[in-house]
């Protein structure tokens, strides 16, 4: 499963940052994961709720996860749009060069703890 492997990396991630900031248990992990990046965030919180367990500084962790939406600015026309799908295709030109601006995140932001 996609979201077990990233639920990992957001461990490793979380864990270094807590040993660095010599933390003995981390509250909440701020994360944010783009609306089109595809990432199921019923799967991660679930992955995530087993794979903290691992570890007693991450046992009781939380993920707060922001959502940020999916924009999109096209190379043809220069339409900047709100987009739902992680396509290239304009929705005034219909052409194929919608850069996607936003929406595919995933980033570990910071983590809160004592
Ligand atoms: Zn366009």
């Amino acid at each position: 499963m996609h979201e077990f492997s990233l639920a990992e990396q957001v461990l490793a991630i979380v864990l270094a940052a807590a040993r660095e900031h010599l933390l003995t248990r981390v509250a909440v992990v701020h994360i944010e994961i783009g609306q089109i990046s595809g990432v199921s965030l019923e799967a991660l919180t679930f992955a995530w709720e087993f794979v903290r367990s691992g570890d007693p500084l991450t046992a009781g962790a939380v993920l707060d996860i922001k959502q940020p939406a999916g924009h999109g600015k096209c190379a043809a026309c220069g339409y900047d749009s709100v987009v739902t799908e992680p396509l290239r295709i304009c929705p005034r030109c219909g052409l194929t060069q919608l850069e996607i601006t936003a929406g595919l995140e995933f980033n570990v932001l910071s983590i809160s703890g004592e």
